[in-house]
């Protein structure tokens, strides 16, 4: 299988390189087993605007190559990034770096928010991780598509350790694949807590250079639990134009300011800032307001970290278990730049 998916690829030509991507070097993997066809790019300059492009040719070929087989392709781009250092030491591996990701309120896409990001981190070529502790709601699992897994234990050096989904090359640990969010609506601060500081150091991570945490939307008891326990390294705030005017947006800032909890607020993202229909891809409509989370950020001294339209591959990309920004080239710019904006602050901390 692995020299017929070689075979393929030879098929597939780089626009500027003019030469199919493996002779261009541009294939850095093939793997073929369990009925599972994997295949890593890693694209010379970081942001090759045929990257995507080229993603998702593979992906197609492959499909039609081996039907009923999975296939997965994953993009990075560059040599080897920058890393942060490691610092905290799991039993598993070391995390380098712990960035949570929290709304003032549910339903303004900081779960979408969370997948992409870790996406377009991982095509930056950083080994990434998601912790899903979204209590009230976990959605990571159906995010990238491994809803129904579960996770096994093994056991190492006399510690049992959790066996995350890997998803796009991305480890994903969910306290949704343990409960029902039905019965978090019972739970209270130090529980949550406990299950999820047994996540982050139980979980076979490996190395990681960034762990995204999804936190529960909102503030209070529970939330300052776990980010006072977590030891996150910055904090990213989702925000929606229709919420930035109210104060639980202020109040999530608040929350990771707290002097008993002093984690660095990142900066906030304007989720859902514009529409664009598709017939018209130059007009953009401000439904809701413009401008706001830039105004929000400047009076409150909060980095402007970028903004992310309506769109509707987006909405599909967490549908489908794929996010939209592996999938579609707009998508990934508008993450690519925040991830860039993200990183560059983190790095420093
Ligand atoms: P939260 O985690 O804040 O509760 P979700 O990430 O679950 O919110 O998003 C809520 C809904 O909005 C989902 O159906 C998601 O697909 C959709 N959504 C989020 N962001 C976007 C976007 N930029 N464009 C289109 N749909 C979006």
């Amino acid at each position: 299988m692995e020299e017929h998916i070689k075979r393929l690829l030879g098929q597939v030509v780089h626009p500027e390189t003019g030469e199919d991507i493996i002779t261009s070097g541009f294939v850095e993997h093939i793997g073929a087993a369990d009925g599972k066809a994997t295949v890593v790019l890693r694209f010379a300059k970081s942001r090759d605007p045929f990257a995507v492009k080229i993603k998702n040719q593979v992906e197609s070929l492959l499909r039609e190559a081996f039907p009923g087989a999975e296939v997965l392709v994953v993009v990075k781009e560059g040599g080897q990034p920058p890393r942060p250092e490691p610092k905290l030491k799991t039993a598993t591996g070391a995390i380098a770096k712990i960035i949570a990701v929290a709304s003032g309120k549910g339903g303004v896409g900081k779960s979408t928010v969370t997948a992409n990001l870790a996406v377009a981190l991982r095509n930056m070529g950083f080994r990434v991780g998601v912790l899903d502790a979204d209590i009230y709601g976990p959605s990571q699992p159906r995010m990238f598509g491994v809803e129904g897994y579960l996770p096994d234990a093994v056991e190492e050096e006399g510690v049992d350790r959790i066996i995350p989904a890997v998803a796009g090359d991305i480890r994903l640990m969910s306290i949704g694949f343990f409960i029902k969010p039905t019965d978090a609506l019972l739970w209270r601060g130090a529980m949550a807590t406990n299950a999820l500081k047994q996540l982050i150091h139980q979980t076979k991570w490996g190395t990681l250079d960034f762990l995204l945490l999804d936190l529960p939307p909102g503030t209070g008891d529970v939330h300052l639990s776990i980010i006072n326990e977590l030891k996150i390294d910055a904090a990213v705030i989702v925000s929606t134009p229709q919420q930035i005017a109210v104060a639980d947006v202020l109040r999530g800032v608040e929350m990771f300011r707290n002097p008993n909890v002093q984690i660095p607020v990142a900066g906030i993202i304007e989720n859902m800032a514009w529409f664009t229909p598709e017939e018209l891809p130059d007009n953009r409509y401000y439904l809701f307001g413009r401008g706001g989370a830039r105004r929000f950020a400047e009076e409150y001294g909060v980095d402007f970290l970028g903004e992310v339209p309506i769109v509707q591959s987006i909405m599909e990309g967490s549908e489908e278990g794929r996010p939209a920004a592996g999938i579609d080239p707009r998508v990934e710019k508008w993450y690519r730049e925040i991830a860039d904006k993200v990183v560059g602050k983190v790095m420093k901390s």
